[in-house]
């Protein structure tokens, strides 16, 4: 694979930011479209628009078949056994938020809890939360250790036949930490608990297979995995499709209504009530293609490159501390220091053309965890370039400057 081509496929990483060349590292929060990506979405609205399952006529149908053919795509790329088990949403967030409303009501019976980690972003947290609090389940925390690790001993205690669900990201989006996802499921399965895989930061790096992992539920979204926003996934486990309940009611979920009830489709459709983001669902099957045809395993090699030449001149500035482990294998890097606020730093950075993420991440448990109230993440992905890692830092170190003299000269 030459990177020079595959970045041409990348307009978007030729335009300029504040008169400077784009240096994007804020791949966590989204990634950037290939033009065959872009291409799909414009040529289904082009040539093919039309609403699916609904209508007879040549486009409908081929619509309908385009979106089949995605979640065919889908199933396959993570190892569903079919794809009924492939519920298109809105993302990460509305994947999440579904198993609360079409699953988790229905099983939160009694005295229940629900078990997720300080490592979670607020997607795979509140919504459980939220739920023990409105029906008086108990919401347990699995802490992390300093460097960012996930207390597995506090987790094995947590897991009680009271617990209806173990909520866990495959990958921090904070400190890049890879969790044993295959471990924590066989440990939380041997105490009879199913197990929800949040795998919005690990999609678009490592291979995924719910079948081989024996997930129950994985949420995912196309926006960070090359894809169009608006675009995402939920997998079920078909075990847990007796247990489901209809949450979103509406146009395409049901097959009829007889004496006044309806009656339901099957999955998928009966999670999927009105017309789905037919567009966005045809150009995140373009960005699995995109992927399939760069292959994982030389994103996930570059990425992991990339990632730990970062840290290591990252962690050469003074007095800038990284965040987690010294090597953790998902592709981000936040830091922190006395030296710096995150949104100084950040905001000094996209003057230079460099974009990077400041703040919580919508994870403030887990810096909290971490002993911090925010930091700067720089997220690389497989079409970055080490020259524009050495830019970014440089940049930093500039910023990191400017700042020290504005502070009185320290340090
Ligand atoms: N989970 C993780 C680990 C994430 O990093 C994100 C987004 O940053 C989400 C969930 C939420 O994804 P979305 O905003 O696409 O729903």
């Amino acid at each position: 694979m030459d990177i020079c081509s595959i970045r041409k496929d990348f307009p978007i990483l030729n335009r300029t930011v504040n008169g400077k060349k784009l240096v994007y590292l804020d791949n966590a929060a989204t990634t950037q479209m290939p033009s065959q990506v872009l291409y799909a979405y414009t040529q289904h609205y082009s040539l093919d628009n039309a609403n699916v399952h609904r209508g007879i006529h040549t486009l409908s149908e081929i619509s309908t078949a385009k979106l089949e053919d995605a979640r065919a795509a889908a199933a396959r790329f993570i190892g569903a056994p079919s794809p009924e088990c492939i519920v298109f949403t809105s993302g990460t967030t509305d994947s999440v938020n579904t198993v609360v409303r079409a699953w988790a009501e229905n099983m939160a019976r009694g005295s229940f809890s629900i078990v997720a980690t300080a490592m979670e972003h607020h997607s795979n947290y509140l919504p459980w939360l939220d739920l023990c609090t409105r029906r008086g389940g108990n919401f347990v925390e699995i802490p992390l250790s300093q460097d960012g690790r996930l207390d597995t001993v506090a987790l094995g205690k947590a897991l009680t036949p009271e617990t209806i669900l173990f909520a866990v990201t495959y990958v921090s989006n904070v400190t890049g930490a890879v969790n044993d996802i295959k471990g924590l499921i066989d440990l939380a399965h041997s105490r009879g608990v199913p197990v929800l895989v949040d795998a919005a930061q690990a999609a678009r790096e490592f291979p995924i297979d719910v079948s081989e992992l024996g997930a129950d539920f994985l949420c995912l979204s196309a926006h960070k995995m090359l894809g169009p926003s608006g675009v995402g996934l939920l997998y079920v486990a078909k075990r847990h499709f007796e247990e489901l309940v209809p949450c979103r009611l509406g146009g395409g979920m049901i097959s009829d209504i007889r004496n006044g009830l309806p009656v339901y489709e099957q999955m998928p459709h009966f999670l999927e009530a009105g017309t789905p983001n037919i567009g966005g669902i045809v150009a995140f099957h373009e960005a699995i293609r995109y992927i399939e045809s760069v292959s994982r395993g030389y994103i996930e090699e570059r990425e992991t490159m990339l990632t730990s030449r970062l840290r290591e001149m990252l962690s050469q500035l003074k007095d800038v501390r990284i965040l987690g482990l010294s090597d953790t294998g998902g592709s981000c890097v936040s830091v922190v220091s006395g030296r710096f606020h995150p949104y100084d730093a950040a905001l000094l950075l996209d003057k230079q053309g460099v974009a990077v993420r400041s703040g919580t991440h919508c994870a403030i448990p887990c810096h909290r965890a971490l002993g911090v109230t925010g930091s700067l993440r720089f997220s690389p992905a497989f079409y970055n370039t080490e020259d524009e890692l050495e830019a970014a830092v440089t940049a930093f170190d500039r910023a990191l400057s400017i700042l020290d003299r504005a502070a009185g000269g320290k340090p």
